[in-house]
């Protein structure tokens, strides 16, 4: 396969545009940025004296005879006696390396202070936010891809912001002064060593991108077995089952060969990418070595002046390969940048409108007036949908799966905003109440129970951060979970969720519903009760919702015709639309859909009717 080579391309309007919105948190550091960067040009600065000395030695003392630098800022040095240009040599090694060290340790320092200062603001800051969109956005993101924008992209902004712009900057300084230095030494030579240049760069170019595409491979081919224990070691009953072993074996083995071959070419074209850098150089030290002891025979340079030459034209190519490096990444994490700012300027919830209304008091007199909804456009889930859930009853709102049931629940939570219609509770608009309140006076169930890695009790606590144990077993016995909680050795202190103990689909139930009882709110809503259970830990179930039902307005969104006994008011939903709603004797003896749809027969009807009365 062929490689292109596509160089990468800084976008400066978005630098500019990452900088503007991120640099009030770099203001606070303004010292340190101050500082620091100093320090770094200081670096650069001694990193081009430090052949100096060598040239101090040779042309002062060994070959002090030729005298050829007489005009220079330095030629009071062949008045002094050997000794003291020794020393002023042996100092400045010394000196260059004391104050240089020093330098890089500031610099290091102050940009990681101020590096992990920047990361927590900017992750609390988008951490904050990103769980404040509304749901529609979490929908359709994969929590792997918000991890990313958590953590590696914000590790990336963090050296764009703090390290890579001015790393860049410093080296491009350290090259120019370099080159700078040697035209002012003798411009022939100069350009006898910048000719070595553009082979650098092609070394640069071509072996940077083969070596990117091969460990992109092995990235690839390592993502592939990791997934693939994975795999199997979370089926492994599966594969000791049907004696999957040795296929297995052989299918994570195909993976890990490629993977060698992968990282024994990186290793490979790394090593090439070596050899051929040093040959460039010696190619080059050659051209400036012949050329240049032909100058210094007849004195138009001096020798250390040639010593300088052959160090920088050495070092040169350190500083060449930081930028081509840092041009790549700093491209990388401009991208991510805009990225990151895209999603803090993406609309959050407004949880707590000014002028909006408390819920404190509501009833739970919900109505759906000419509702039409959809999730993406043009799919609508609810037509023209109309509906009344009385207060202080239980209305169960029956139908097949896909009708757009659970919908209905999120509306009423306000996880998403209607298209158009209105949904009043106790007459309001539902727009019109703080959000954060109205979802506190309801209680939603979910299917799956969402158990904490924390203890039963303060599981059950959930949404309560001040709960006394005793209102917690209040609430676990009339959910039906007290009895198993006291039989587990630590009790309401056993520690669930992951890595602690595993309850069963009952149990874990009965903690969905003693965490909805702890929170005695007007309004509790039930999706799919009698999910996962058996035959009798659903009539168990029943038994809890009916527990539950007194003085509060309660809501069960299931298509299992089994709960009907609890309904005093039924809602029957099918393709978005509201067919029909009134209590359970009027929609018997209706005769119509939702009769139809259940196979209702006398023999529910008596079940009904028995334990209402
Ligand atoms: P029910 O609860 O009656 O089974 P839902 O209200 O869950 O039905 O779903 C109704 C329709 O809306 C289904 O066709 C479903 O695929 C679709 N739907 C549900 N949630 C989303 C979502 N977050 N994004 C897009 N479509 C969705």
């Amino acid at each position: 396969m062929r490689i292109k080579y596509n160089l990468p391309k800084i976008k400066f309007k978005s630098l500019r545009r990452i900088f503007k919105h991120f640099g009030g948190h770099l203001k606070k550091h303004k010292f340190r940025l101050v500082v620091g960067s100093a320090s770094l040009l200081g670096v650069t600065f001694l990193s081009l004296l430090r052949p100096w000395p060598l040239k101090i030695v040779f042309d002062y003392i060994l070959i002090k005879n030729n005298k050829i630098d007489t005009d220079s800022i330095m030629s009071f040095m062949y008045d002094l006696k050997t000794n003291e240009v020794l020393f002023i040599a042996a100092a400045g090694i010394l000196l260059i390396a004391v104050v240089r060290g020093l330098l890089t340790y500031t610099y290091g320092i102050y940009s990681k202070i101020i590096g992990h200062n920047l990361v927590a603001n900017i992750r609390m800051q988008l951490f904050s936010h990103v769980q404040r969109l509304p749901l529609s956005y979490h929908d359709y993101r994969e929590t792997g891809e918000l991890m990313t924008r958590m953590t590696s992209d914000i590790s990336l902004l963090q050296d764009l912001l703090v390290s890579m712009v001015i790393n860049l900057a410093s080296q491009i300084v350290l090259i120019i002064g370099m080159f700078g230095i040697m035209f002012w030494l003798d411009w022939e030579l100069a350009v006898i060593a910048l000719a070595a240049l553009p082979f650098f760069a092609l070394a640069a170019v071509k072996f940077s991108f083969m070596i990117k595409d091969s460990a992109r491979k092995q990235r690839l081919m390592y993502g592939k077995i990791v997934a693939s224990v994975q795999e199997t070691f979370a089926g492994i009953s599966q594969v000791k089952t049907y004696s999957q072993e040795k296929r297995r074996e052989r299918f994570i083995g195909r993976s890990i060969e490629k993977d060698t071959t992968a990282n024994v070419k990186t290793a490979r074209l790394t090593a090439n990418y070596a050899r051929v850098v040093d040959i460039i150089t010696a190619v080059g030290m050659c051209a400036v070595l012949w050329v240049g002891t032909q100058k210094a025979i007849v004195n138009e340079i001096s020798p250390g002046d040639l010593l300088i030459f052959l160090a920088y034209l050495r070092g040169i190519y350190r500083p060449l390969k930081t930028v081509a490096q840092l041009s790549t990444k700093i491209a990388k994490a401009t991208v991510r940048g805009e990225k990151t700012i895209e999603l803090l300027e993406m609309e959050p919830e407004v949880l707590e409108k000014e002028d909006g209304l408390s819920a404190k008091e509501i009833k739970g007199d919900i109505e759906f007036k000419s509702v039409n909804f959809s999730y993406i456009q043009e799919q609508k889930i609810l037509n023209d949908f109309s509906c009344k859930i009385p207060k202080n009853k239980t209305t169960i709102i029956f139908g097949p799966t896909g009708a757009g049931k659970s919908t209905i629940a999120k509306l009423i939570l306000r996880l998403y905003n209607v298209s158009n219609g209105t949904i009043t509770v106790d007459g309001e608009k539902i727009e019109d109440y703080k959000i954060r309140s109205l979802r506190k006076r309801i209680s939603p169930l979910a299917q799956e129970t969402f158990l904490c890695r924390t203890t039963i009790a303060e599981n059950i606590a959930f949404s309560k951060t001040k709960a006394s144990i005793e209102q917690i077993t209040e609430a676990a016995k009339l959910a039906g979970a007290h009895e198993f909680i006291q039989n587990f050795s630590e009790g309401y202190e056993t520690l669930v969720g992951e890595g602690g103990l595993t309850l069963s689909g009952g149990q874990r139930q009965k903690i969905s519903f003693a965490r909805a009882a702890m929170r005695k709110s007007p309004i509790m809503i039930f999706h799919e009760p009698a999910t996962g259970l058996d035959v009798h830990a659903e009539k168990e179930a029943k038994e809890i919702l009916f527990r539950l039902k007194q003085e509060r307005t309660m809501l069960v969104i299931t298509h299992r015709i089994n709960f009907l006994s609890l309904a005093d008011w039924v809602i029957f939903v099918k393709d978005g639309k509201m067919i029909e709603q009134g209590t359970p004797q009027e929609l018997f003896e209706k005769d119509g859909e939702f009769k139809k749809f259940f196979a209702i027969d006398e023999k529910m009807l008596k079940d009904h009717f028995s334990l209402l009365n």
